[in-house]
Formats: structure tokens, C-alpha cells, sequence
């Protein structure tokens, strides 16, 4: 991390872990330089979608056979309700939470559409799933932790109601892993999907995961035929048939200077107990929401994280009337955060580098803003693309 910079951003983008430039140099040099095209084999990068995805599994609670890295979650979002409603044919209705992330709701609205009548889109609070679930629906599209407030689903509880009334679920994990212990196989989740980018920390744009219960691997054939899904890819058959497996849903050619990147990242995980890191999360979002209490409320912030810490993620989101300036004037003074509509500041604690005395000084920056109304300035208030 660079001197004198507090980041509380990873949950948008992770840090650089010290392994990856070494990595990928590595990558560069020895193998796509001098072996070139003979590194598909002999440095496994064919392999790459399936070996990062296992060790990525272990951080979901899933087998490793059942974890993939390709595209992004966009794209996976898009193979798995596919896939989800060509198993559940019968029933017709999407059920999607009402704030998730816009990603995820445009992609079931442009399925739907494809669809036509045979597919309508229902949208309630993440609140509400379990009990506005029926048997009218197929798949339930939700985020275990909401990108906006950290609110944490029951995904235990919630999947149980889903499976009750016969219909699938589709789990995001994009703020969960790498901060949340996750039991995808013992909770019996159907389908979970995720960026490689934010607490993985596996670098701008690096490619998603997703998982599919090994009951749905064989059962039904994936939307797009993607020409390394094929049973025999290098037979070069005139038809598609399907890998068995999960391998059966990658699409085209990985990008291996990405996977290489994510690959090396993970290894920051290799030794983390998974409850060791939960209660660091638990512990740094804890003291922040109290420090945040006591020190700023007078200002007319507002925290809207939940409390209860088996209702929160590990970020904190803090309502503002000014959210937009006062970010970028806690930015000026080395405390990365970010903003979201309408009103929201909002702090991620990756507890792999995070630090206890990063709340204590992110909260006297923030108490430091309110206090001087620095968020009251013209070069703060100029609105970027990127938020
Ligand atoms: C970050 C995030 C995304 C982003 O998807 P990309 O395809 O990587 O742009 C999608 N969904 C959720 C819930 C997210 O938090």
C-alpha cells in the first residue's frame, strides 16, 4: 500500500498483493516469451480457468471441482439464469431483489426480454425473498451482501425457503468472499457467482468465479456453446457436445495474463483462517460504526449499516446529505472511500490489510471534513464518471 494512504475501497477494487508483479512477470517473460504457444501445455495455462477456480473454493465453502474462472460476472450472471430457467422450464418468473446491484437486475431484465412471455421479472426487498417466493418461480436472483448498505442475507435460511418451494438460487458473492465464511456445499446453494476484482484482489477487471451445485453440472446445456466446453475441443467437430462437468460452461480462449494475476493473488489467503478473518472484519466495522456514533453524528451522518453483525458484510456505509464532496474531500486527505446514489459514503475493511489504526484515522478525516464543512468547495462537488 503506498506510504500514508488508508484504502477503504476494496470492496470496488483490492490492493496489489506483493506476489503478482513477480507473477505475471514471470508469465511474460518465461512463458509467453520463450515457450509461446507450447505454454498452453506445458505451463498448464489451458488448466488456468479450473485451478484458479479451485482455489478460489475453498474461500465459497465449495468443492473445488465445482468453481470456475472466466469472463466477467456479468457474463456469468447471464449463463447461470439461463441455465437456471432451462432447468426450471416449467415455471416462468425471475425473482430479483429490488436494490441489488443494477448489473445484475439489467441482466435478468435483457433475459426476460429474450425470452419473451415465457419469463416475467418480479422485484421485491432482499427482505422479502423467502417469504414472496412461490411456485411460480424459477430462480431467485439476490446479493448476499448488498453493495450499497453491507447488509448480509441469511443464505442459509433464504436458500432453504427457495429449494421449499421447488425454485433455484443464484447468489452473488461479489462483497462476500474473501471477507465472509461461505458453506455454497453444505448449505446445498444451486448456483453463486462473483468478481475476482474487489476483496480477491485480483486486479482491475480480473475475471469472475462462479459455482454450479454438481447436481446441475450435466442436466441441462449451457446458453451459448462455448468451443472449450466441448467435450473434445481440439477434435474439431462440426457439433457441440458438452464437457462433463462444470467444464462444460466456459466460453472461448482465457485471458492468462489476468488469470496468472488472480492466481497470485490468492495465494495472500493460502494461510487465513477464514474465522480468523471474520472476526478482524467483524472487529474493524465494529469499532468504526461506534467511533463514526460518537465522534460524527453531531454532524448529521447517519450510519446505515446494520448493527447486528450477522446482518453485515464488511463495509460500512454512512448517509450524508453532501456524500458526493465530503468522499472526495476525505480523498484529498488520503482516506479512500467511495460514493453511492443518492447519498452514501461508503467504507470497505478487507481485513488482510487493513489496520486498526486506519478506522481510528479514518474517522478523525472524516469528523475533520464534517467539522471545517470542507466538503463545501467547488473542486470537491465536480462530479466524474467513475464514482
Ligand atoms: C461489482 C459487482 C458487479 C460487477 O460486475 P462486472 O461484470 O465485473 O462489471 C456485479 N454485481 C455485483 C453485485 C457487484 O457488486
Amino acid at each position: 500500500m503506498p506510504e500514508g494512504l488508508i484504502y477503504l475501497d476494496g470492496n470496488s477494487l483490492g490492493a496489489a498483493p506483493a506476489g503478482v508483479l513477480a507473477a505475471v512477470t514471470r508469465t511474460i517473460e518465461e512463458e509467453w516469451s520463450r515457450d509461446l504457444i507450447r505454454s498452453w501445455t506445458a505451463h498448464r495455462w489451458i488448466e488456468l480457468p479450473l485451478t484458479v477456480g479451485a482455489s478460489i473454493a475453498r474461500l465459497l465453502g465449495a468443492v473445488p471441482q465445482d468453481v470456475l474462472v472466466a469472463d466477467s460476472t456479468t457474463v456469468n450472471i447471464f449463463r447461470l439464469v439461463c441455465l437456471a430457467l432451462a432447468i426450471r422450464s416449467e415455471r416462468r418468473v425471475i425473482l430479483v431483489e429490488r436494490d441489488n446491484f443494477p448489473a445484475d437486475n439489467y441482466v435478468a431484465q435483457g433475459v426476460a426480454e429474450l425470452l419473451g412471455d415465457k419469463v416475467e421479472l418480479r422485484a421485491v426487498d432482499g427482505e422479502r425473498l423467502a417469504s414472496e417466493v412461490d411456485d411460480s418461480v424459477a430462480l431467485v436472483l439476490a446479493s448476499h451482501v448488498d453493495f450499497r448498505t453491507g447488509r448480509m442475507l441469511d443464505m442459509s435460511a433464504v436458500t432453504c425457503a427457495v429449494h421449499e418451494q421447488g425454485a433455484l438460487v443464484l447468489w452473488d458473492l461479489s462483497h462476500s468472499a474473501g471477507v465472509v465464511p461461505l458453506a455454497l456445499h453444505a448449505d446445498d446453494v444451486d448456483f453463486a457467482v462473483g468478481c475476482g476484482y474487489k476483496y480477491l484482489n485480483g486486479g482491475p477487471g480480473a475475471p469472475s468465479y462462479f459455482y454450479v451445485n454438481r447436481r446441475w453440472q450435466d442436466v441441462a446445456k449451457p446458453p451459448f456453446f462455448g468451443w472449450l466446453g466441448h467435450a473434445a475441443p481440439f477434435a474439431l467437430e462440426p457439433r457441440w457436445q458438452p464437457a462433463p462437468g462444470i467444464r462444460r460452461l466456459l466460453g472461448g480462449t482465457p485471458p492468462i495474463l489476468s488469470l496468472v494475476a488472480l492466481k497470485a493473488a490468492l495465494a495472500a489467503f493460502d494461510d487465513v483462517d477464514v474465522r480468523a478473518m471474520r472476526a478482524k472484519s467483524l472487529s474493524l466495522t465494529d469499532r468504526f460504526i461506534r467511533l463514526v456514533d460518537e465522534r460524527c453524528a453531531r454532524h448529521g451522518v447517519r450510519v446505515v449499516t446494520p448493527r447486528e453483525e450477522t446482518m453485515r458484510g464488511s463495509q460500512v456505509s454512512v448517509a450524508f446529505e453532501h456524500a458526493y464532496p465530503a468522499v472526495q474531500a476525505m480523498i484529498a486527505r488520503g482516506v479512500i472511500g467511495d460514493f453511492r446514489e443518492p447519498d452514501l459514503m461508503r467504507f470497505g475493511f478487507a481485513p488482510l490489510y487493513v489496520r486498526y489504526a486506519d478506522v481510528w484515522d479514518a474517522v478523525a478525516a472524516l469528523d475533520d471534513v464534517l467539522s471545517s464543512r470542507a466538503w463545501d468547495s467547488p473542486e470537491f462537488r465536480r462530479r466524474a464518471y467513475v464514482t
